[in-house]
């Protein structure tokens, strides 16, 4: 290989060597020099002036992909394909002037390929300071090369990025083991907090994290860094202008070779657009719109806490205060819903400025609020701040223009009271707000142990009728409807009794109001009414008439709203053989008001089946007498307290006979409700009303007994002069 080149050695090569050396140690230190020079790891090649490679080693003989053999005597530029203009020295061209230093930059191999090469070209002179040549080293530099390109992209990548990326060292620290100072954040980083990478680097990693994060979340996030864990978490940062923003961070820890922590990686998303619109949906839940108040959601919650908080100390004591606008349907239905909503979102208001900050005031619906007075002293706490919201609301509101008056009733109940489940809590406050508004209205009644019997009672009674409605431990009572002008029994009024294993015979106002409740009354509902049709069938069949017998059933609010009522209905007439004509639908005034949206499709297709719709104790419930004309109602049910007075009370009197007018001019049938004395008969009849029902003529009665009635009748009616003393026409029939 280069043995055969003589090498030629710079002065300052030779300064190292003995100036008068012997042949033999020339020889020697010259091969030592060749091996040192063949094993480098660097390209070595020496050539003469006129640019022909005097001597190569093997390495950059590799280098080039050529041999040593191939390159000696040839002029070196051959070897060294320029690339990129700057590898002229030696003689590129004729003119270019040799280069000496230090160049980076690609090389070509014999083949083509090229290779990133460091390159130092150096003038060899002799002994006495005449040039002979150039000594050229050349280093591979590819991986280096590659290497630093690779990190150029990945910076690039972390430099362009829209996460936020920021790079802290650990630093020892005596004051805090968890010593976090940043070296590194990207563009995002200074975009999206303010601070330019200059004033970021060399501040603690956790200088943005102000107060705002929950201080267990800090705990939790520097409990695990100091473990050296990952760290995922949703923190508030504070941006150099000291608004907030919220974050989606990881901060992974970086290991070096030994596999101690050295760095954190913390990539970082802005997500305060998404924790606003999550605020915004919890705000919802857990909020009433129109007042802003907390809803029953929260208040259940609060109320809850404040239970586990009594639990754990028995001396805390709280109360329940139970609300209800004691005019409320008035002012919505004569004023109209704007300003019954103002006046919520105004009584709203006053309750807040009634209580302390810490107490929790909430709407749970319609007019109905809650006020949870946290940490009283005393009992009698409870009934001041009752006072003083009933003072606060004495006051009238002015709403657009109107002056409004209103006045709440409200019930309480202490925690010093056996319920521990907050349910419990809020249906005694409720069932003491009752009893508050028997009282008159306006006043404030506590919960006592005499309600608590009657609410244990009551979930007794809720249990039973739960089993009941599965056992079907019902029967249906029949109360004739007569006609006045003839004494004949045109129908019956179906009335449910609950056959109570223990209690015996239950009546409806009893357990009819919690079957609704709980929603029972719709398999109950539908018993009674395929009950009622079977019944009538029978009869029907067995008493001939003209018209047909007709029943009369009950349907609740809660039946009426269902949509899968009318094929019920379908189902059972069908079932039943009964002509829809013969069946009535009792209907309250409130079940149609509270409905009105649906009502009135429910009412056409139950119409347009051929089934009446009655409209039952008429006069008891909404002043307003404006449905009477939207509605497609058949008869008017007159109320047993209109009757009951109609022979003592001229008053009443008059009222009853303008309803028998209203109703004839909506071509309605009128039924008294209620009938109890010869004398309220003869009332009717002077005011011309065609039917009655009451115990004047039969109570309720069971199937077997109504049937005895039905060929009887009343046929002296029309015949006999009553007297007035003859109070129960019944007992001489
Ligand atoms: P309602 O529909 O107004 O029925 C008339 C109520 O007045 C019946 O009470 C009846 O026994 C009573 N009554 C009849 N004549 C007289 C009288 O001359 N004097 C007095 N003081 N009362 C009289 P009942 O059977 O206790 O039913 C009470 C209420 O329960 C019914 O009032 C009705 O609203 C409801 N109800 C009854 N059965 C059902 C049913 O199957 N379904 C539904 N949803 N409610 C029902
Ligand atoms: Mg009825
Ligand atoms: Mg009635």
């Amino acid at each position: 290989m280069a043995e055969s080149i003589d090498l030629e050695i710079s002065n300052q090569s030779s300064t190292t060597v003995d100036p008068n050396p012997a042949p033999s140690a020339i020889r020697e230190s010259e091969w030592l020099l060749q091996t040192v020079v063949e094993n480098l790891n660097d390209g070595v090649v020496i050539t003469n002036l006129q640019d022909q490679v005097m001597y190569v080693n093997s390495r950059l003989a590799k280098l080039v992909g050529c041999s040593v053999a191939e390159m000696l005597g040839k002029p070196a530029h051959h070897f060294f394909h320029a690339i990129e203009g700057w590898f002229d020295f030696q003689g590129a061209s004729e003119e270019a002037q040799p280069f000496y230093g230090w160049k980076e930059g690609q090389l070509r191999r014999k083949d083509g390929r090229k290779f990133w090469a460091e390159v130092n070209a150096t003038l060899l002179c002799n002994a006495t300071g005449g040039a002979t040549g150039t000594l050229i080293t050349v280093k591979d530099i590819t991986e280096r090369k590659w290497l630093e390109e690779y990190l150029r992209l990945l910076e690039s990548v972390v430099v362009n990025a829209n996460e936020i990326v920021m790079i802290s060292q650990l630093e020892e620290s005596i004051d805090d083991p968890l010593s976090l100072r940043i070296i590194y954040v990207n563009d995002a980083f200074s975009r999206t907090t303010g601070y330019s990478s200059g004033e970021a680097i060399g501040k603690s990693a956790l200088v943005l994290l102000g107060d705002k994060t929950s201080s267990s979340e800090v705990a939790r996030i520097r409990s695990t860094l100091k473990a050296f864990e990952p760290v995922r978490a949703e923190v508030i940062l504070y941006r150099k202008s000291e608004t907030h923003f919220w974050v989606d961070v990881n901060m992974v820890p970086i290991r070096n070779e030994q596999g101690q922590v050295t760095h954190f990686v913390s990539v970082m998303r802005e997500v305060t657009e998404r924790k606003i619109v999550e605020e915004q949906l919890r705000r919802n839940a857990f909020h009433d719109s129109l007042t802003g108040l907390p809803n029953r959601l929260l208040f259940m919650e609060r109320l809850s806490q404040t239970v586990d908080r009594t639990k754990e100390d028995k001396s805390y004591r709280f109360a329940l205060l139970f609300l209800d606008l004691d005019r409320f349907k008035v002012i919505n239905d004569s004023l109209g819903h704007m300003i019954g909503d103002q006046l919520l979102i105004a009584i709203a208001r006053r309750l807040e400025a009634c209580l302390n900050q810490h107490d929790t005031v909430a709407r749970l619906g319609g007019d109905e609020f809650t006020i949870l007075l946290e940490n009283i002293q005393q009992d009698s706490d409870a009934t001041k701040i009752a006072e003083r919201v009933q003072q606060a609301l004495s006051t009238p509101f002015n709403l657009d223009g109107h002056e409004v008056f209103t006045s709440a009733s409200i019930g309480i109940t202490l925690s010093s009271t056996e319920f521990d489940r907050p349910e419990d809590l809020l249906r005694g406050a409720d069932i003491a707000m009752y009893r508050a508004k028997a009282h008159g209205k306006a006043c404030h009644e506590v919960f006592d142990t005499d309600m608590h019997t009657h609410v244990v009672a009551l979930m007794q009674l809720e249990n039973d009728l739960r089993r009941a409605v599965e056992r079907q431990d019902f029967e249906l009572y029949y109360q004739p409807i007569v006609a006045l002008a003839t004494g004949q029994i045109m129908g019956f009024e179906a009335l449910v009794r609950w056959l109570h294993p223990e209690q015996g015979i239950i009546s409806p106002g009893k357990f009819v109001p919690i079957a609704e409740e709980t929603g029972l009354i719709i398999p109950l509902g539908q018993w009674v009414l395929r009950e009622a049709c079977r019944q009538l069938k029978q009869w029907q069949d067995e008493f001939a008439s003209e018209p047909p017998l007709s029943i009369s059933v009950n349907l609740s609010s809660r039946q009426f709203s269902q949509p899968s009522l009318i094929n019920q209905i379908r189902q059972i007439l069908t079932d039943t053989g009964v002509d829809a004509h013969c069946l009535k639908l009792e209907i309250t005034e409130s079940a149609i008001m509270e409905n009105t949206e649906s009502a009135m499709d429910m009412l056409l297709q139950l119409k347009a089946m051929g089934i009446q719709l009655s409209v039952d104790d008429f006069g008891t419930g909404y002043s307003s007498l404006g449905y009477l004309y939207r509605f497609p109602m058949d008869v008017l049910k007159i109320d047993q307290s209109f009757v009951s007075r109609v022979d003592v009370d001229g008053e009443k009197l008059e009222l009853v006979r303008t309803i028998i007018t209203l109703a004839w001019n909506l071509g309605m049938d009128v039924v008294a409700e209620g009938v109890e004395t010869t004398k309220q008969l003869a009332q009717l009849k002077a005011l011309k009303c065609e039917y009655a029902q009451g115990y004047l003529f039969s109570k309720p009665l069971t199937r077997t007994d109504a049937a005895k009635l039905i060929p009887k009748s009343y046929p002296f009616l029309h015949l006999t002069r009553i007297s007035p003393s003859n109070s129960r026409l019944a007992e001489d029939v």
